[in-house]
């Protein structure tokens, strides 16, 4: 399914698609605000994104250091080149500790290698602990933003979920009581858990530990309740020092949601008393970005999702319709490397008003790789086939001074006094949505040549 097949099942609910656009602008709006409170905002970013392109280039060292020191500190180090590997991995050291119940944080690694599917086909049971990663659990579906993953669910529809989960009120949809519920039901998954499943915020190569980020706290109740803490991370998670961590969870949040910082950042340096810590290092693909010399920069995203919220497509129509595990702009980068073939239609889920690149925290061309994937859509022959010929008919006419004018002319004649059925018809797929605005009698460039006259 293509995005504007699915964007077009969004934006059906007119009502939903306007509260999604507004919720996410008032998001973006609170990002505005905390960072104007950070005058070295700009210093910050410039540095985030050196200290990134420089792992990246030295990324081999500092996997290496990081296994190290991660080891020296009594943690197991595995490493993964897809997400099949990734799975069986995890499923391996599992079954070696007898687990049956399992905790989990939010990771988009996790949602990446469909880890839940895996386990639970395995005889698993899997808890998301994330408030929003457990409703969209709840309703078999994938979380439609990396930061807020239930954002494109009213609280009417958490309620009647939770009414039929955890037998809740469907009819009390206060925030409070259901956030309440959910503790109670999770704390519950807490204390029973055999172990915990977390992602990673960043690994630290000069320590050998890592950080995770939440607000609600679950990852720190996952890690510290069950005696076994399996971590899984993306290669590009590593930064090379602990004194370059700063920079980054400064702006993680602030950028995210407009927070100074995210409520709970944890550092985790090895296993409980008595207990087993892991971490899975998974590749999937993310040495194909190192070797392009167009697209490596995707690989030094942070995840704070602000390239989403800033988003005129996004906002208006959905994570859902993205296909690809994650969505918004950073999504369409990395799906596009991944697959341009099978994600063809992204690249042109995009205004290339260059929103994201303005926000981006580590300065990722966002606007420019997607303008480049577009191009090898076209260069590759994955366009459809109308649409390429309704393109080269444009830039035929576009291209000739005399076919613009004299269509614009007819244009102008024509259009205002056919009836409305023929100009809003099937046809028309621009004015499902769109008001033509009212035709001038004359163009700019008739306008234009009469005053200079
Ligand atoms: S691409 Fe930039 S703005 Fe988008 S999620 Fe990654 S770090 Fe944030």
């Amino acid at each position: 399914m293509s995005h504007p097949y699915l964007a077009q099942k969004f934006v059906d609910n007119d009502e939903r698609m306007h509260w999604h656009d507004e919720t996410l602008w008032f998001v973006r709006k609170k990002r505005d605000i905390a960072i104007k409170k950070v005058p070295e905002w700009e210093e910050l970013r410039n540095l985030a994104s050196a200290i990134k392109t420089h792992t990246m280039s030295n990324l081999d060292k500092y996997l290496i250091q990081f296994e190290k020191n991660a080891k020296a500190r009594g943690i197991e180090v595995h490493w993964a080149k897809d997400a099949q590997e990734h799975n069986d991995i995890v499923t391996k050291l599992l079954k070696d500790a007898k687990v049956k119940k399992i905790v989990k944080s939010k990771s988009m690694l996790s949602e990446e290698c469909e880890l839940n599917h895996h386990l639970e086909d395995e005889g698993f049971e899997v808890v998301d602990t994330d408030l929003g990663e457990r409703i969209v659990q709840f309703r078999h579906e994938k979380p439609s933003h990396i930061v807020l993953p239930a954002i494109h669910l009213k609280r009417q529809d958490v309620a009647k979920t939770f009414a039929k989960f955890i037998f809740t009120d469907e009819n009390n949809f206060d925030p409070t009581y259901l956030a309440n519920a959910m503790r109670e039901h999770l704390r519950e998954k807490f204390l029973s858990a055999d172990a915990t499943v977390t992602g990673v915020n960043f690994a630290i190569a000069d320590t050998g530990g890592i950080v995770i980020c939440t607000n609600e706290g679950n990852a720190d109740l996952g890690a510290s309740l069950p005696k076994l803490h399996i971590a899984c991370m993306g290669i590009e998670k590593i930064i090379p020092r602990l004194q370059d961590l700063s920079v980054f969870t400064r702006m993680l949040a602030r950028n995210a949601v407009g927070q100074a910082v995210t409520t709970y950042t944890s550092h985790y340096h090895g296993p409980v008393e008595g207990g087993k810590m892991h971490i899975v290092i998974v590749d999937n693909k993310r040495s194909k970005f190192l070797a392009s010399k167009d697209y490596y920069q995707s690989l030094n995203c942070i995840r704070c999702a602000a390239c989403m919220n800033t988003c005129p497509v996004f906002r208006r129509s959905g994570g859902h319709s993205y296909e690809y595990v994650i969505p918004g702009p950073i999504g369409i980068a990395l799906a596009s490397v991944r697959d341009l073939k099978k994600y063809s239609s992204l690249p042109f889920a995009c205004s290339l008003c260059a929103s994201c690149a303005s926000v981006c925290p580590v300065k990722i061309d966002l606007d420019k790789q997607i303008y480049k994937h577009r191009s090898e859509v076209v260069e590759r022959g994955l366009m459809k086939k109308k649409k390429l010929l309704i393109l080269k008919m444009a830039a035929f006419v576009l291209k000739s001074t005399f076919l613009t004018d004299f269509g614009g002319k007819i244009a102008r004649k024509i259009v205002p006094i056919l009836p409305r059925a023929l100009v809003y018809s099937k046809l028309n797929a621009w004015g499902k949505a769109r008001e033509l605005p009212k035709f001038p009698k004359h163009s700019f460039k008739e306008i234009y040549e009469k005053r200079m006259k």
